[in-house]
């Protein structure tokens, strides 16, 4: 009788490890209550996925980006965070303080793309940041 031959243990393939860190990331990021730049990301991240680093999270996010699964946040400071693409225009806040952002279901009257404004400018979307104290920093005092 021929002897058994083990193909020997599975290898986790690049693929597969991607997957992983694309659906940590996302996970990440429809937990948020708002946009996280890549070093928070990778905090909370690696709950899930220890061993993560900057430089995977970086790499993972490109082609989510490309995809438009996620979108970039410009912050005043020239920073970017992220948060999930294809939601409904919404502003954010800043809290000056501690520097965390959050979701703000207010903004301006919402302009639909294509609005022409005064001078032929034909608007694409908008942003507003509002900058001020969050709740945690306003009790503390700070
Ligand atoms: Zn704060």
């Amino acid at each position: 009788m021929a002897p058994l031959t083990y193909p020997g243990p599975v290898r986790e393939g690049l693929a597969a490890r991607r997957t992983r860190q694309r659906e940590a990331i996302m996970e990440v990021l429809k937990e948020a209550t708002g946009p996280i730049d890549a070093g928070e990301l990778l905090l909370r991240s690696r709950a899930r996925l220890p061993g993560l680093g900057l430089a995977t999270v970086y790499r993972t996010l490109r082609p989510l980006l490309d995809d438009r699964c996620i979108v970039p946040v410009s912050l005043p400071d020239g920073s970017t965070a992220y948060e999930l693409g294809g939601r409904r225009p919404h502003a954010h806040f800043l809290c000056t303080s501690c520097g965390r952002l959050f979701d703000v279901e207010a903004g301006p009257p919402c302009l639909p793309p294509g609005t022409v404004l005064p001078g032929g400018l034909v608007v694409d979307g908008w942003s507003l940041m509002f900058h001020g104290l969050c709740r945690t920093c306003r009790a503390s005092g700070s």
